[in-house]
């Protein structure tokens, strides 16, 4: 599988997902499945920002273990 490196972005929120850090903990898709969503409808990334409040996410992006998501400054 390639790997990815792709900014998603919503309401002035832009999230870094880098598949090749990923560890596979499943810390963001435990803690928060309305954004972090492995089998999501078709058509919708497994991320989708709209699933939360920004702070939300961002302490949810901030308790992945190997920067796979990150937020964009
Ligand atoms: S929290 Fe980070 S390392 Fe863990 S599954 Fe999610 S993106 Fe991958």
């Amino acid at each position: 599988m390639p790997n990815v490196d792709k900014i998603y972005e919503h309401d002035g929120l832009k999230v870094r997902w880098q598949s090749a850090l990923c560890s596979h903990c499943e810390n963001c898709v435990t803690g928060l499945p309305s954004v972090f969503n492995l089998k999501p409808p078709k058509s919708t990334p497994w991320i989708d920002l709209r699933g939360a409040d920004k702070e939300r996410v961002i302490a949810q992006v901030s308790d992945c273990p190997t920067q796979a998501i990150s937020v964009v400054k």
